[in-house]
């Protein structure tokens, strides 16, 4: 690990090794910046893109307005103990002022924003072929249950039961490792000559008319700009500016089901219990629900059974006698309308990149051409002020 003593930390420094730090840093290091990645955990990834459900969901992804989540909601309340969320009463007020936040064209955003995506994903794979073999298939199965006689779809992977319902094939989605692509990304930004510096964590933040000067466990950093890819802690560096995100902590679990070999690859979405099912690497990753407010990252075993339950819906052969192993709870910061905070603030020295919800793996590469084009200065795809942070000017340029 690289020491966090030198002062220096160049023309960038990134707060956050997630999926969004990582990206953005490499590829803003892949146009000549001089970048340090700074994160407050031992590894790259070591938050909510260590352990999520791998999908790239360039297809099918949709936000979660209040109005979806209400009936998400609602839904929950009728399924009683096999619902697919958990909220504390305290937390009810606020993630109702949260779920009742405008963000007109939120779906319109987002959309924008996943096609920028695809693309940039692609120009990642396309600049590094090395990159290719992190995704592990193509296209996934959109599972919706219902009331009536069979529906199915030819072409449903073996593993998986449709009794009653019907699937739909996103062709244009994919899959794979999220930590694993993180840690790919991080290898090539050390070697590229990043500075990235694991186990510091970022106390304070504080604009100087010269650049911006950190305040971390390792001593204090400046560098010219700063960009604050932090997740849920983004509010507090960035409190402090005058900049507040509205920010929710959705907690989600996942857990992983051993698989032998020949078991054939492929990604399932069940959309209505906020659940998907995913082959990755040597197992079978089942990722999901939503713990509104909650934050501790303990994976509490009766959430972790509603998983199990899920798994042995769609895949009854499947994990049939098969223990789940590494149990896993994370937070997802989601702003509101699901559409993700990427803009300038405190006059224009920070670049902030949260918001990503449930969606940040499908959303990084696309945030960090955004990111990229801003502190380059160059003509934004997407309108800035379509994803401006609240109190920003609209669509600042640096
Ligand atoms: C159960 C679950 C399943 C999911 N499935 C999918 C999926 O299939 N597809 C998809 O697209 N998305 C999925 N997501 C969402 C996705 O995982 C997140 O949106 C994404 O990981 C967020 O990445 P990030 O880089 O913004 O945040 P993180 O990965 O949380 O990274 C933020 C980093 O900032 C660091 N940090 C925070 N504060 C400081 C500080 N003060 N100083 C230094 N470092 C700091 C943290 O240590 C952390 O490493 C899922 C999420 C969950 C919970």
């Amino acid at each position: 690990m690289d020491r966090a003593d030198a002062r220096d930390a160049g023309d960038v420094l990134v707060v956050g090794a997630g999926i969004v730090g990582v990206a953005i840093a490499e590829r803003l290091r892949r146009e000549g910046a001089r970048v340090t990645l700074v994160d407050a955990r031992p590894e790259v990834a070591g938050a909510t893109s260590h352990a999520n459900g791998g999908q790239l969901s360039f297809a099918s992804a949709g936000t979660w307005s209040g109005a979806e989540l209400a009936s998400f909601f609602l839904r929950g309340l009728l399924r009683g103990q096999e619902r697919s969320w958990r909220v504390s009463p305290g937390v009810v007020p606020g993630a109702l002022l949260w779920a009742c936040r405008p963000r007109p064209r939120a779906d319109e955003r987002l959309r924008a924003l996943v096609r920028l995506s695809a693309q940039e994903f692609a120009r990642f794979l396309a600049e590094d072929p090395g990159l290719h073999p992190l995704v592990e298939g193509y296209g996934v199965w959109a599972l919706r249950v219902h009331g009536g006689g069979g529906g199915g779809a030819a072409g449903l992977p073996a593993p998986v039961r449709l009794e009653r319902g019907e699937a739909v094939f996103h062709a244009g989605d994919a899959y794979g490792d999220c930590r694993r692509f993180a840690h790919a990304l991080a290898d090539r930004f050390r070697a590229g000559g990043g500075r990235l510096l694991l186990g510091v964590s970022v106390r304070a933040l504080d604009v100087e008319p010269s650049g911006v000067r950190l305040e971390t466990t390792g001593g204090v950093l400046r560098a010219g700009r700063a960009v604050v890819a932090s997740g849920l802690g983004a509010r507090g560096l960035l409190g402090p500016l005058g900049v507040r995100l509205p920010l929710f902590p959705v907690q989600g679990y996942s857990l992983t089901y051993p698989c032998p070999g020949p078991t054939p690859r492929f990604a399932l979405l069940d959309e209505e219990r906020k659940v998907v099912l995913t082959r990755l690497g040597d197992g079978l990753r089942v990722a999901g629900l939503l713990d509104f407010g909650c934050r501790d990252e303990r994976p509490r075993p009766w959430m972790l059974h509603r998983l199990e339950a899920v798994a042995r819906r769609w895949l009854p052969d499947l994990v049939a006698g098969s223990t789940p192993v590494d149990p896993w709870a994370c937070v997802r910061a989601m702003a509101p309308g699901g559409v993700p905070y990427l803009g300038s603030v405190a006059r224009g020295r920070v670049v902030c990149a949260v918001g990503h919800g449930h969606l940040g793996w499908t959303l990084a590469a696309g945030s960090a051409r955004i990111v990229s084009d801003l502190l380059g200065e160059r003509p934004p795809l997407l309108p800035l002020s379509d994803y401006a942070p609240p109190g920003s000017p609209r669509g600042a340029r640096l």
